[in-house]
């Protein structure tokens, strides 16, 4: 019998990286990317927890492509499906999805395909896996891996709940062989970690985790008094660039989207008010490029893959950062340059305590329990507010706020760029030195931070750290620019914490450097003032370095001339266009400006089958300049 795999990838046994290279175009695995690979290969189950955007597909497709059989895949948006389907077409690789979008007779041909074993990749929605007739293909085919994509779904702690993903098990349990079980969410709590591998029954998964940080966004917050003509402003100022404005509102979608449709913006709009047909017409504008640009609320974006979303505007604060990051995530999924603005108002609170207070969907929890999730909101809300009147790093407060620690610093972000500066912090630097030498090396990063602030606790009293030479020593500093000199001072290695239950601060060799007069310690620090209004009037840039500020003027116009060549391709071949080629390896072709095929190779994200498809007219088009 031949296998799929053989049938499509006959003469040639390609290795991981070959395949990456050959199918996707990329030189490089990311963070994370081969171990669950590997692991996969060996047989092994695993559990990918990163964030958008950071490469989840990759982990199972690549192995797909050379195991033995099929692998399916279960997720849980159509939408997802189809685009995941097209890229995976558009590089070369068979692949079909099975679900409600299909009518009957193309769900039987393709399930034909699928037994003559012409797919190594199908696509299928959850509640498909038992009915009889996926069964009856299933069960007589061989199926080397299950892989589920937004897993969080199977976990009744997490937002998106679906019962139908508790048929995964089913479905696997009446396999007579059973595949490799490879899971993938973006969500990273620890409960919804936990049911993932309960209900899923993953045995002894390869875990990995990446970060939540997403350092290719810039996140900017600004108070204009204009908004809408902020908006305008920015919109002028990215010509191009595809973008999604969201409001709090059906009603300032409709304001909104009026306003700049009429001043000739390529605008769509999309909110729950809107009937199917337009909803979806408006979507399909919007990711093919048509209309590059979408004004919308929260109902929008869901399943929204597209990867050159190049900023995301926030009309109005969001009820909480949960929804915030989750929005503005959708910028940037390519890991180029993507912005995240949100442009507040004092009003937002006030509307957003409106939402809270009326929530349909708690009416019909009982008295208790509501006024427990109500106050749960109204804390999440507070600390959202707080996001925009920080004025410390914004990737720090997001970051903190899911559990991670970030640096006190990112440099990308409105408050780095213009709220911090260079402090010295040398006398601060020997104090904290000094009081942890004093002490013998004994306590956690709290004792002395408390001690050199001269706390007067029971704690301070019974170590008698009082009686310390530093006790009080920096009083002057607030405590939570202590904290951070101490982790500065960590994270450079002046001072180290024990790796065990009592996290003991202990001296390094560089300490001496800091007590000797030998070095100066200047960090960034948020200033202490109050930050100035800002303002959204003229026409400056209120923005980060972006994607085009990343170009050379020349190449700015060669990326211009690519992105409407990708355009006529895509509309010739009715995909999106980052199908055809994502921002990032138009960014990469105008850097490199190849003139030869194997120099096109070279590009990030071009394989050998889009080159054969596509490679000729940007190489044309790059040598006309
Ligand atoms: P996720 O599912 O984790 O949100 P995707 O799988 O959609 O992310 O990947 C995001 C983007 O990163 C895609 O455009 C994908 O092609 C690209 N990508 C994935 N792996 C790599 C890699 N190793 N090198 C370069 N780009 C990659
Ligand atoms: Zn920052």
């Amino acid at each position: 019998m031949t296998t799929n795999s053989e049938l499509w990838n006959k003469d040639k046994k390609l290795d991981r990286q070959q395949i990456l290279k050959q199918y996707f175009g990329y030189d490089a695995f990311r963070e994370g990317q081969e171990y669950l690979i590997d692991s996969i290969l060996k047989g092994r189950d695993v559990l990918g927890i990163m964030p958008t955007g950071a490469g989840k597909s990759i982990c199972y497709q690549v192995p797909a492509l050379m195991m033995e059989g099929i692998t399916l895949v279960v997720s849980p948006l159509i939408s997802l499906m189809k685009d995941q389907v097209e890229g995976l077409n558009q590089a070369g690789v068979h692949a079909a999805y099975l679900n409600s979008s299909l009518t009957p007779g193309q769900y039987r041909k393709a399930l034909s395909y699928a037994r003559e074993g012409r797919y190594p990749i199908i696509y299928v929605a959850p509640e498909r896996l038992v009915t009889p007739d996926f069964l009856d293909f299933a069960l007589n085919a061989t199926i080397s891996m299950v892989a589920v994509d937004e897993a969080h779904c199977v976990s009744q702690w997490g937002q998106d709940f679906r019962p139908s993903y508790l048929k995964i098990v089913d479905f696997i349990q009446r396999l007579a062989c059973r595949p490799v079980v490879a899971a993938f969410t973006a969500t990273a709590t620890k409960e919804v970690k936990e049911d993932i591998i309960d209900i899923l029954l993953l045995q002894d998964p390869a875990l990995v985790t990446t970060g939540f940080d997403r350092k290719n966004l810039y996140f900017g917050v600004m108070a204009p008094k204009d908004r809408y003509g902020a908006i305008k402003n920015y919109l002028e100022c990215h010509p191009g660039d595809s973008g999604i404005i969201y409001c709090l509102t059906r009603k300032t979608v409709e304001e909104v989207w009026e306003k700049l449709k009429g001043e000739g913006f390529p605008v769509a709009r999309y909110h729950a008010g809107l009937g199917d047909e337009e909803r979806k017409s408006n979507q399909e504008d919007f990711i093919y490029d048509k209309k590059p640009l979408m004004v919308a609320t929260n109902a929008f974006g869901m399943g929204i893959d597209k990867s050159n979303v190049r900023f995301v505007l926030h009309y109005g604060m969001p009820k909480n950062l949960e929804a915030y990051y989750q929005e503005a995530g959708r910028a940037g999924r390519d890991g180029q340059p993507g912005e995240c603005i949100l442009l507040y108002s004092g009003q937002d609170v006030v509307t957003n305590q409106f939402f809270i207070e009326n929530n349909q969907e708690n009416l019909e929890l009982d008295p208790m329990a509501r006024k427990t999730v109500m106050e749960r909101d109204r804390e999440r809300l507070r600390k959202m507010a707080f996001y925009c009147f920080t004025n410390e790093c914004l990737r720090d407060y997001i970051l903190r706020y899911f559990g991670e620690y970030g640096g006190n610093y990112c440099g990308n972000c409105s408050n780095c760029l213009s709220q911090f500066e260079n402090v010295d912090v040398t006398e601060s630097a020997k104090a904290i030195i000094g009081c942890v030498e004093s002490s013998h090396q004994r306590y956690g990063t709290n004792v002395v931070i408390d001690t050199l602030h001269g706390a007067d606790t029971a704690k301070i009293r019974n170590y008698r750290m009082n009686e310390n030479p530093f006790y009080g020593t920096l009083a002057k500093v607030p405590v939570h620019k202590l904290r951070q000199i101490v982790n500065f001072l960590l994270l450079n290695e002046y001072l180290m914490v024990t790796n065990d239950e009592y996290a003991v601060v202990r001296l390094t060799e560089k300490s001496a450097l800091v007590s000797g007069q030998e070095v100066q310690i200047t960090m960034k620090m948020a200033k202490e003032q109050e930050r100035p209004a800002k303002t959204g009037g003229g026409r400056k840039r209120e923005s980060g370095p972006g994607l085009q500020g990343m170009l050379s003027e020349g190449d700015g116009v060669l990326f211009e001339k690519l992105r409407q060549l990708r355009l006529e391709i895509a509309r010739v071949e009715k995909v999106p266009p980052y199908i055809v080629f994502s921002d990032k390896t138009l960014t990469h072709m105008c850097s490199v400006k190849p003139k030869t095929k194997a120099e096109m190779l070279k590009v990030s994200g071009v394989g050998e089958y889009k080159f054969e498809k596509y490679g000729e007219r940007f190489l044309q088009c790059v040598r006309e300049g």
